[in-house]
């Protein structure tokens, strides 16, 4: 029965009590953009620019960048698109953008430290985006930089933003900016909270690691503490705290993170529907009472199962 309710939901998503969650779809490049335009997400929460230039040796002309993003931005005209600058390092090397071999690369130079030691690759993929928005049509896109970790990045980043005329978010995926979350909100539009590395690095344990699965796990209470930090900014500032990370395409856990004060959920367009029935069987007050309640839970198998007797 739950399938069929599954294949059958058209969105938008709306809690039992009619509070309406913005649900969008994370993609690599137009192809998937377009295929998620299909479905039911509302548009896109996390464009993966890096994934574009796994194998490119030299780094495309801005000519070049803003056909590829221009493709995103027309799967959905006039809806919310966001970019995120190239999260090259780590487990995404880009030829043109990564250095040194390093000992570490998880906590190395990736994201948003790439601009230190590659002159302009930054500054050039702001002017692409800029020009693909022209391009389309479109006036503000979002665009948001990973692996923030300093109040100081956070506000370089979004001048160089708004000199072009993008709207500046960053990524919350490195716990310093959670723990200072209303700092680092001030200086920018939005939040997106990237759920893998903030896991990642809260539980200091490697997110591509099968023997960790225990702490490589958004349930995990200090984890949910981070992201209510977070999402506490936001309501403070009344500025937009979204979820880009695999824990968004839980339907469980994305009820307790609109209970934590998230706006938004972004996810692989095909969990889109998963999360919508969900959340239309439960109201704001359970999704509250859930996130208060995950809170105060020991364990990430304790936090689950209070939101599963609460929730289901
Ligand atoms: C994340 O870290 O949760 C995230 C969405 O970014 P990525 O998975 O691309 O590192
Ligand atoms: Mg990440």
């Amino acid at each position: 029965a739950l399938r069929a309710e599954i294949r059958s939901w058209t969105g938008p998503a709306v809690t039992a009590d009619g509070q309406r969650v913005q649900l969008l779809a994370n993609v690599a490049d137009g192809k998937a953009a377009a295929k998620a335009a299909e479905g039911q997400a509302e548009g896109i929460g996390l464009f993966r620019t890096e994934l574009c230039f796994l194998t490119a040796q030299s780094e495309p002309s801005v000519e070049e960048q803003a056909r590829i993003y221009g493709d995103v931005l027309r799967a959905f005209p006039g809806r919310k698109v966001v970019v995120r600058t190239l999260d090259a390092g780590s487990d995404k090397p880009v030829p043109f953008a990564n250095h040194e071999n390093e000992e570490n690369p998880a906590l190395g130079v990736r994201g948003i430290r790439l601009g230190a030691t590659n002159d302009g690759v930054l500054e050039r993929q702001l002017d692409a985006v800029a020009l693909a928005a022209q391009q389309q049509g479109e006036r503000e896109p979002w665009v948001m930089a990973p692996m923030v970790a300093t109040v100081d990045e956070a506000a370089e980043f979004a001048a160089a933003c708004r000199a072009r005329g993008l709207k500046p978010g960053i990524m919350v995926e490195v716990p310093a900016v959670a723990l200072l979350a209303e700092q680092f909100l001030a200086e920018v539009e939005f939040f997106s909270i990237g759920t893998n590395d903030l896991t990642q690095y809260t539980m200091a344990a490697d997110r591509m690691s099968s023997h960790l699965a225990t702490l490589t796990d958004p349930w995990q209470p200090a984890v949910l503490r981070l992201i209510a930090m977070t999402a506490d900014a936001g309501v403070r500032l009344g500025k937009p705290v979204g979820v880009c990370g695999e824990a968004a395409a839980d339907p469980l856990l994305a009820c307790v993170l609109v209970g934590l004060g998230v706006t938004s959920l972004s996810m692989a367009a095909s969990a889109v529907p998963a999360v919508g029935v969900q959340l239309g069987k439960v109201t704001v007050a359970q999704c509250q009472e859930a996130a208060r309640q995950v809170l105060a839970a020991p364990t990430a198998r304790a936090a689950k199962e209070l939101a599963a007797g609460l929730l289901e």
